[in-house]
């Protein structure tokens, strides 16, 4: 990559869709400003997902500010090589300063800046965003024997398709959407075991992006209005019914059985004794924030996280945080979700900025 020295107002780490969120505001400010984006081409975590995945939600409830997400033909959810073709035409469209492929390697506090250190030069900025998501930080709990065992252990990061799996045995790990999905997948193809460790919650099947949306929204209207909490999206359930996670389960062939006690050579072995073969576990068991960049500014606490008000560090408000999860705002780590917190980020940002942050 080409190298580069260079003093802008903000700097927008991460070129997925909160960083391209971000930089379409930033845009309006007449701020200067890059987006480091770590991949080679425009997309995202979504260039990485697997193949029959679909979006909770339909296209015009997917959308990033300005510019509504298209319907793709002959699919009411679409799919990640749609959103992908949204977010390069996004980019291009608002002609947002993304530089591929650089990957920035710590933030550290430099006088009235912050100096960005990449594998391709430093950069100085008045301000950075983070937006870097969850996708490159995969989270495998400890299970007892995963060591020993001899099968194919992967997350949901290295899943394609069944291909591989068919007439195999697969143990497939987690309560969540990518283990329904998944498992929903590979549900007549494989010899599929899905293991939860508590009963997995599905949403009512009527209830997809939109109805979580709204849910999100009222409670950061209420919230902001001193009004008691009414719950947010998890009061609701965790999995969304999409047609494939409906027809599996409809069909009888997702049963979630509980937790395995430990791995052993062949498979899991549960604490009574029971067992099953598997040739292969697919860990669904979640992501934890990208936040390694951040470590030379010290600002992690208890859990691992970087207390925020909204998406302004607490200790360290030159940096914003965006996208992550509902810490970072009501729904951020989505299409539809990230626009209002983008907003708010770089409204703090320009205020900053112009004040010369006194
Ligand atoms: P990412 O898409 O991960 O983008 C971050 C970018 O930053 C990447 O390009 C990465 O390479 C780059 N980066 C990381 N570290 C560095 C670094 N140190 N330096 C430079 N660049 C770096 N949301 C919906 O709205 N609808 C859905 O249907 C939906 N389905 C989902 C299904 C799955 C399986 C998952 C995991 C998530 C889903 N989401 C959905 C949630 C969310 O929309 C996606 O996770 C989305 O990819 C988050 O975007 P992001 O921009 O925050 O992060």
């Amino acid at each position: 990559p080409r190298a580069v020295t260079a003093r802008t107002d903000v700097v927008v780490i991460g070129g997925g869709q909160a960083g391209l969120a971000a930089g379409y505001y930033l845009r309006r400010t007449g701020l200067d400003f890059v987006i480091l984006d770590a991949q080679d081409a425009p997309g995202g975590a979504w260039r990485h997902m697997w193949d029959s995945l679909r979006l909770f939600s339909p296209a015009e409830h997917s959308s990033l500010p300005g510019r509504p997400m298209p319907p793709q033909p002959g699919r009411t959810y679409p799919d990640a090589s749609h959103v992908i073709g949204y977010l390069k035409e996004y980019e291009e469209r608002y002609g947002l300063p993304v530089h591929r492929p650089v990957r920035v390697l710590g933030v550290h506090r430099d006088g009235d800046d912050l100096r960005v250190e990449t594998d391709s030069g430093r950069r100085w900025a008045r301000s950075v965003i983070s937006a870097t998501g969850t996708w490159w930080r995969p989270l495998i709990p400890a299970v007892r024997g995963r060591e020993i065992y001899r099968g194919r252990q992967l997350h949901t990061v290295g899943y394609r398709d069944p291909g591989e799996f068919t007439g195999r045995s697969v143990t497939v790990v987690g309560a969540g959407n990518s283990a329904a999905q998944i498992a929903a997948d590979l549900a007549g193809h494989a010899e599929l075991t899905w293991v939860t460790r508590h009963p997995p919650r599905f949403l009512a099947d009527d209830v997809d992006g939109r109805a979580l949306f709204a849910a999100a929204t009222a409670r950061r209207r209420a919230l902001d209005a001193g009004e008691p909490d009414p719950g947010g999206v998890a009061a609701l359930g965790d999995i969304v019914a999409t047609p494939p996670v409906r027809a599996a389960r409809n069909k009888g062939l997702l049963r979630p059985v509980a937790m395995f006690d430990r791995l052993e050579a062949d498979g899991p072995v549960w604490a009574d004794g029971t067992r099953v073969r598997a040739d292969a576990v697919i860990w669904c068991t979640g992501f934890r924030p990208a936040l390694g960049h951040l470590a030379p500014l010290g600002l992690r606490r208890s859990g691992g996280l970087i207390p925020t008000d909204g998406t302004r560090s607490v200790e360290e408000p030159r940096l914003h945080l965006l996208g992550y999860g509902d810490w970072t705002g009501p729904a951020s780590a989505t299409l539809i979700g990230v626009g209002l917190p983008a907003r708010d980020a770089v409204r703090r940002i320009a205020a900053l900025v112009r004040t010369g942050g006194r």
